[in-house]
């Protein structure tokens, strides 16, 4: 099955067992316990919501099969799934080696919690050369950790070049896929190990329901974040999963007109004299234009820009936007527009931030799926305030 009918039917294969309905929606089972007639041997299968629930358990086939992965766990947030992976697969005294462009919420784990708390070495680089990840793996890396397409300049990492170097060293390679969706990139079909979502985003698509997922191929893998998944506690309710479930249905024809809407407003923006540069990876000014065709099925709904005018031009230009909503988060259906270097990335040191091109007039667009018409003569209106 293509990702379209797996997005749809997986997980959710109508029972037709006498004495069931044939729900052709999975049900959801809010239950925190399960009854049983013998003590040794639950009667469904399931004991406590905690450790299994039939909801949830729909969900992670159907997050499994839109990743090409053999297993799937969904986790109570994007933040929740990271830290779950990282915690698993490090002790103190080991090291991550990752990306230098990530969600400000991925470096707050990192800085403050793996290495502020269980020192655990964090080793910055940028990934968009591969090499530059071969110089700093040692004896104590146990993960390498990546964004691609990152957030929220759109830089890209070869992923199956990387993974080739990282497993040269025995060192599994994790790629949060959020920006991308499992629609446009599959990270395990180009030699990563783990994908970790925020299925906040484009999984779900409505910005209704806060989740995270981890899909793996590795039983292994699989085993051991199932049992620390449950030891620790961070996994996702069942009405979450229902959403999220609910969610995926539609995933393939929301990616294609976040993409093609993005795609617009992108060339538009470019047409722009108040734009200094358009960041997307459809463009062919995008720098790693080519990796993208390569690597991605399409360029994603996410694209940042920035103005050549000061702090208040800015602010002018974002408050004057009727269709767009000033808010953080992305890949939801609507259009949201935000300022990283005073929003989502606010926590990332001021001076990480220049050095990485995250001025204060670089604005993050998560394009939604409404006319794109409308995007355009919102846009218009804005650059006319300015
Ligand atoms: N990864 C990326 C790329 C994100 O953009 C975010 C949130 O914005 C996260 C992870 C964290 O996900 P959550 O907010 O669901 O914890």
């Amino acid at each position: 099955m293509r990702i379209e009918t797996k997005a749809i039917h997986v997980g959710e294969e109508p029972d037709l067992r006498p004495g069931s309905y044939g729900d052709v929606s999975r049900p959801i089972h809010l239950s925190s316990t399960f009854a049983t007639l013998d003590i040794d041997r639950p009667t469904g299968g399931y004991d406590y919501s905690r450790s299994g629930n039939p909801t949830r358990d729909a969900l992670e086939k159907k997050l499994a099969a839109i990743e090409n992965a053999k297993f799937g766990l969904a986790f109570s947030s994007g933040l929740a799934a990271e830290s779950l992976v990282c915690l698993s697969m490090l002790k103190p005294g080991d090291n991550i080696v990752a990306f230098n462009d990530l969600y400000g919420g991925t470096r707050r784990l990192f800085d403050r919690i793996l290495s502020g708390n269980f020192s655990i070495g964090i080793r910055y680089m940028d990934a968009r050369k591969p090499e530059n990840v071969a110089g700093l793996l040692d004896s104590r890396t146990r993960l390498v950790y990546l964004e691609s397409p990152t957030n929220p300049l759109l830089k890209l990492a070869d992923i199956s070049a990387i993974s080739e170097i990282s497993h040269q060293s025995n060192v599994p390679v994790a790629v949060d896929n959020t920006f991308a969706s499992p629609y446009f990139q599959n990270p395990l079909d180009l030699g990563a190990d783990i994908v970790i979502h925020s299925t906040t985003k484009y999984i779900n698509g409505h910005s209704d329901s806060i989740g995270g997922a981890v899909m793996v191929n590795s039983k292994e893998l699989y085993e051991k974040f199932k049992f620390e998944q449950n030891a620790i506690g961070s996994m996702l309710s069942p009405f979450d999963s229902y959403l999220v479930m609910r969610g995926i249905r539609t995933l393939g024809v929301r990616m294609r007109q976040h993409a093609e809407n993005a795609m617009k407003i992108a060339e538009y923006l470019e047409t722009k004299k108040q734009v200094k540069r358009v960041i997307y990876p459809g463009l062919s000014s995008h720098p790693q234009h080519e990796l993208a065709k390569k690597q991605m099925k399409g360029f994603g709904g996410m694209l940042s820009f920035e103005l050549d005018i000061d702090r208040r031009g800015v602010e002018k230009f974002l408050k004057k936007l009727q269709v767009f909503s000033l808010a953080e988060s992305l890949g939801g259906v609507e259009s949201l527009i935000e300022l990283p270097a005073r929003m989502t990335h606010k926590g990332v040191p001021e001076e990480d931030r220049k050095k990485l091109g995250i001025s204060e007039s670089l604005i993050r667009v998560s394009v939604g799926i409404e006319n794109v018409q409308d995007l355009i003569e919102d846009l218009d209106l804005a650059f006319d305030a300015i």
